[in-house]
């Protein structure tokens, strides 16, 4: 790692040494990563991918963490974050397009389009993620869903060493999935959004009503990775745990939401290896009541 550590020093790619988990993802658990990398500019993150390459080391990517758990051992390896790639612009070509970088939060995106008079990202306000791991999970909320307003991404494909331009049509979306969860060597560093004019009033109060309906429903004054699990088809997965009789349940400091069972939260000292058993537990037990195999949303680094 010391040779990494030059390297990146010559390169000026900011980085980070032993960084806890509990920092990294929105659930507050995990052991130390060692080290995350946070290049700057397309220019830097493929440098620093040629570098992993070449040289063999263990790598992840991470947005803001609002959908992954890291290990109890923590990661051995370099954490990528596209933190510094946050601009937010209007395309100079058509001001009714966003261009925003990978790493810009959704809230600061859907602020933006508000502010500039811009319509179709109002769902997007609410959801904890990064514009990058928005268009790789296809976030969505109320009705709204990122393939609906995406028009194209400036990708790097890892394992080509390129940067290419994708439509939106080509990212292969459906709900809560995308071209990117099949092929791991495809990273989001830009993202362009086709939004509609729209009447700022009509904007803010549609960000608000979500707000308050997000307030009203979910646990958000505990940690945690939003819904745990991906709806299942002619079901919702918080009703079926309910159904189970699983509200606040506990494993160690991992519990089902007594507010919303969909969600699993830390609700004080939560290991990572309490929320993977607590999601197994419901996994099996969901399956054994109503015959129904709920799928994880939230990915585990180990
Ligand atoms: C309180 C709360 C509420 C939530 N509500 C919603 C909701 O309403 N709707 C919803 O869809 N989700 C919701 N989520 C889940 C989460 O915020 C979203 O899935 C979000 O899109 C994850 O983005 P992230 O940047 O945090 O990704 P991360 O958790 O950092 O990463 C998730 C995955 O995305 C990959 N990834 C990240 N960036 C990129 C990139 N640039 N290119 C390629 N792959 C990338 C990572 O490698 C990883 O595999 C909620 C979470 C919380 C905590």
């Amino acid at each position: 790692m010391n040779e990494f550590i030059n390297f990146l020093k010559i390169a000026n790619i900011d980085f980070e040494e032993n960084v806890s988990g509990a920092r990294l993802c929105s659930f507050r658990v995990g052991g130390n990563v060692r080290v995350v990398a946070k290049p700057k500019t397309a220019d830097q993150l493929t440098s620093l991918y040629d570098y992993l390459y070449e040289n063999e080391i263990k790598n992840i990517l991470l947005g803001r963490g609002s959908n992954v758990v890291i290990s109890d051992d923590g990661f051995d390896g370099v954490v990528v974050s596209l933190s510094e790639l946050s601009s937010v612009d209007i395309d100079i070509t058509n001001d009714r397009y966003i261009i925003a970088g990978a790493g810009a939060s959704m809230a600061v995106l859907a602020n933006f389009a508000y502010e500039n008079g811009l319509a179709g990202l109002e769902f997007a306000h609410g959801i904890p993620g990064s514009v990058g791991g928005g268009v790789y999970m296809n976030a969505g909320a109320y009705g709204g869903e990122i393939c609906q307003v995406l028009k194209s991404c400036l990708i790097f494909d890892k394992n080509q060493g390129m940067l290419l331009f994708v439509n939106g049509d080509e990212c292969d979306f459906s709900y809560r999935h995308s071209v990117f969860m099949d092929n791991k060597d495809l990273i989001v560093l830009f993202a362009t959004f086709e939004l509609k004019d729209g009447d700022p009033d009509l904007i803010k109060a549609k960000m608000d009503e979500y707000k308050a309906k997000r307030i009203a429903s979910q646990p958000l004054e505990y940690p945690s990775a939003g819904s745990t699990f991906k709806r299942p088809e002619g079901h919702f997965a918080g009703k079926l745990i309910e159904d189970c009789g699983l509200k606040g349940y506990t494993i160690g400091g991992a519990q089902v939401s007594e507010k919303h069972a969909g969600f699993v939260i830390n609700c004080g000292g939560a290991t990572a290896d309490d929320i993977k058993n607590l999601v197994a537990y419901i996994q099996k037990t969901v399956k054994e009541k109503f015959d129904v195999s709920l799928e994880c949303e939230i990915e585990f680094v180990e």
